[in-house]
């Protein structure tokens, strides 16, 4: 780790001496331990493991306005930190799913983002440090709290996406954004596979610079936009959603510039029986909602945004392929996934599909057959289809078993889960 930057003995190191001699104590006896900050997005416990629970330390340490840096222990949620920033105008700008339950070491450990990455980047641009509980209880850091620190090997960018694995993540700084002045997005349905992928492809080439695009099935955007005024998307199979922050100036331009392609889009579809579709203009809140709708269900099934599991049976499986294999596989998917939602970030070409969980393996077919790969970002979905937590073997898990054994030589963190089990099957 960092050992140009010896520890500081800050006050408030304290507050992790609780967590600490439960990992030394579990550690000693070899005990397994799997981390938890209670979102319901981590793994079963085998039996003998300990679970350490990250909720009691969920402080701001230190918010530098000036330099746009936090730092936030792990228990915090993702929603109480967006509370604490807003009023001085700052921003983590990732979209989070259920922020009420969502802790900073989740968003870390799963490296959650939504739709906003195309535009802001996802937990590893924004990540700057992390501060972390080794097996043998001590504390290490990676990085640092300033945006220009790293000499050599970014190793706190190991930890996003670790699930637990590496260590128990106490404390993490992040890179923050101003909020933007304004935020709007244009709505753009699009007969089939081919117009939505020549739309994403135009917008991406064009003079704008959206901060999202994405693809909904007909499913997704029926559940995204039943409430939102001024939105009917009729019976287009797919719609392209195309999202601007910044300055209300440039916003406004960039909405109206992507406005004749939305009317072209329109006009050349007359298709879904006759029933002409028309493209939208969303609002700021409509698009912060949609945002906030969108990272739900990329991740959760049931419907976005109302909390209720009206998805009895469904779990999302998510995929990763080229972005211009992407409409063509989420028209594949269609048939699997029924009346269930699917829906796409174009610029990381990660697909969400809400699937029957006796249909998660002709899912995940559809999507190998295209090239791409997929994993269950929950463990309890994985569970339920009764299949793998992870994809076919892939080339970096060997090199994933190498970092590991450099950061947990004893492989006491998550030994024996559904994660750890499925790296050391596949690498
Ligand atoms: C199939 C299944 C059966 C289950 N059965 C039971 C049961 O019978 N009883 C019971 O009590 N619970 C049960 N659980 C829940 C289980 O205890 C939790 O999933 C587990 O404790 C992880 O917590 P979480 O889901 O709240 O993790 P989340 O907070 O959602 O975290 C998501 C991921 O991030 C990691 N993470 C979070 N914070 C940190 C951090 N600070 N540092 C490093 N990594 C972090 C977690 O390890 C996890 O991998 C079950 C779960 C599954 C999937």
């Amino acid at each position: 780790m960092n050992a140009a930057a010896p520890l500081r003995q800050e006050a408030h190191l304290g507050a992790y001496d609780g967590l600490r001699a439960q990992v030394r104590e579990a550690a000693a006896r070899g005990a397994a331990i799997f981390v938890s900050g209670g979102g319901g997005m981590g793994e079963s416990v085998p039996e003998g493991a300990v679970r350490v629970d990250t909720r009691c330390i969920a402080d701001v340490i230190d918010h530098a306005r000036a330099d746009m840096t936090v730092t936030v222990q792990a228990g915090l949620t993702a929603a109480a930190l967006a509370q604490r920033l807003r009023p001085t105008g700052q921003q983590l700008a990732l979209d989070i799913p259920r922020p009420a339950t969502t802790t900073i070491g989740a968003i870390v450990a799963l490296s959650l983002g939504g739709s906003r990455r195309l535009g802001c980047g996802g937990v590893r641009d924004q990540l700057l440090g992390v501060r972390v509980i080794n097996a043998d209880g001590e504390l290490i850091r990676g990085g640092g709290r300033v945006v220009k620190n790293v000499a050599g090997y970014d190793l706190c960018k190991l930890y996003a996406q670790s699930r637990g694995w590496l260590g128990v993540i106490v404390e993490a700084t992040f890179r923050l954004a101003a909020l933007p002045e304004q935020a709007g997005a244009v709505v753009i349905p699009a007969s089939d596979a081919e117009a939505a992928e020549r739309l994403c492809a135009d917008v991406l080439r064009g003079d704008t610079r959206p901060t999202s695009l994405d693809v909904l099935s007909a499913a997704a955007a029926r559940a995204i936009f039943a409430h939102t005024a001024g939105v009917a998307v009729g019976a287009a199979p797919l719609v392209v959603v195309a999202g601007f922050a910044g300055s209300a100036a440039a916003v406004r331009w960039q909405i109206s510039e992507l406005a004749p392609e939305a009317r072209s889009a329109v006009s050349a579809d007359r298709s879904g029986g006759g029933r002409r579709i028309a493209s939208a203009v969303l609002d700021g809140a409509s698009y912060e909602r949609f945002c906030a709708d969108i990272a739900d269900l990329a991740y959760f099934p049931g419907r976005a945004g109302r909390g209720a599991e009206d998805g009895p049976g469904r779990v999302v499986l998510r995929a990763v392929a080229a972005s211009d294999r992407v409409t063509r596989i989420m028209t594949d998917l269609a048939p699997i996934c029924a009346d269930g939602p699917t829906l796409a970030h174009i610029a990381n070409g990660v697909i969400a599909a809400h699937v029957r969980a006796e249909r998660c393996r002709d899912a995940a077919d559809v999507v190998e057959r295209a090239g791409g790969w997929w994993q269950f970002a929950r463990a309890a979905d994985a569970a339920a289809a009764g299949m793998a937590l992870l994809g076919p073997p892939r080339e970096d898990w060997g090199l994933m078993l190498g970092v590991k054994a450099a950061l947990d030589e004893r492989g006491v963190f998550g030994r024996g889960g559904a994660w750890d089990r499925a790296i050391r099957a596949g690498a």
